[in-house]
């Protein structure tokens, strides 16, 4: 009996061990496999909770997310660049009206839609930004077109109008951007106002989803970009810019580490450079893309007192998707075509 009993042990012992490896050896294997190709987006992050929406309204942003990741994945996956692959794809988050980006920005204070967006190239380190236009149609093909033909990196309000109009970008009128839902945001952020500084302050809004719209992409030549384009958090006030143009903050791709865009409360991102910080601690402390980004997610971000996530990809095509908030809007395509859609924690 007792010879049964200590068999039962060992085998029970020997199939734990081989699970474990078994776990171990897949996570390496993700790690350091290489894909082709490989593509990721953002439709903002923040209190997005399966209980609070409805069945249609889920099935529309789900929709919307898998429109907008093919388009990318098409231009990858036809030999075209991440860069193309970043700016198409945020072409479709921003004309919809379900994110904050583009049409359907948030508004400020004064009740106008200001566009912040920027894009960045990981094999030259190339980048273009944009801040505070109200007349760009795609905010992100204005930092595009300041990245390829300017000598700058960022252009601001009514200069950078200028430049898009030189640049023969659609221009319309403010009002394109207006939506219904989005002016009753700022009328209960108006009613919740404690005091003269922006409410977003305000832990009502804190809570609410943020909604800009981001991608990261590895192309096929095996460089890296990444975009993000926003209308900045609703009630902003005096020219107040996020960190969604700024490059190192809200955007940052780097060949020899990773791409990525981020969503959430854009001072303390800017504050943590939270882009570029878990660029720089693949590269000077030789985390994985995943490590790096649960470091600044969930410890460094929350530290400083700042919520949001970020979409990721390393230069072999993981794809890393970390938020410290209640859901995420985000999708993820590789070169075999896989997809994934997720909107809410832990699916
Ligand atoms: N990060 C953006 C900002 O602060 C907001 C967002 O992600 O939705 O402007």
């Amino acid at each position: 009996m007792k010879t049964f009993i200590y068999l039962i042990f060992a085998f029970l012992a020997f199939s734990a061990c081989k699970n474990e490896s078994k776990e171990a050896s897949k996570n390496l294997q993700n790690e350091s496999e290489k894909v082709e190709f490989s593509i990721i987006i953002h439709g903002g992050a923040g209190s997005i909770r399966r209980e609070n929406m409805s069945e249609e309204k889920e099935a529309e942003y789900r929709k919307k997310l898998e429109e907008a990741i093919r388009v990318g994945y098409d231009v990858l996956k036809n030999g075209g660049t991440s860069l193309d692959a970043v700016q198409n794809t945020i072409n479709i988050l921003e004309d919809s009206p379900l994110f904050n980006a583009g049409k359907g920005a948030v508004f400020t204070y004064e009740g106008v839609n200001e566009h912040d967006a920027s894009i960045m190239e990981g094999k030259t380190l190339n980048a273009g930004a944009s801040a505070g236009t109200k007349t760009v149609k795609n905010p992100i093909n204005l930092a595009r077109a300041v990245m390829d033909n300017s000598p700058h990196v960022m252009l601001s309000r009514e200069g950078a109008e200028a430049f898009a109009a030189e640049e023969g970008l659609e221009i319309v009128e403010p009002s394109y951007f207006s939506t219904e839902k989005k002016l009753k945001s700022l009328e209960r952020a108006k009613a919740s106002e404690k005091n003269k500084v922006a409410s977003f302050y305000d832990a009502d809004l804190q809570d609410s989803k943020f909604g800009t719209v981001g991608c990261a992409a590895l192309d096929k030549h095996g460089n890296l970009a990444a975009g993000t384009s926003t209308g900045g958090m609703t009630n902003k006030r005096w020219g107040r810019i996020g960190d969604s143009p700024i490059i190192g903050a809200g955007t940052y791709a780097n060949n020899s580490t990773c791409a990525v865009s981020s969503t959430g409360w854009g001072e303390f991102f800017i504050r943590g450079m939270v882009a570029h910080d878990i660029s720089a601690l693949m590269e000077y402390k030789g985390l994985t893309l995943k490590e790096a980004s649960h470091l600044v997610i969930q410890t460094k971000l929350p530290e400083l007192g700042g919520d949001g996530g970020i979409v990721a990809i390393d230069k072999n095509g993981n794809m890393v998707m970390e938020f410290n908030t209640q859901g995420m809007f985000r999708a993820t395509m590789d070169d075999k075509g896989e997809l994934y859609i997720g909107m809410f924690k832990n699916e």
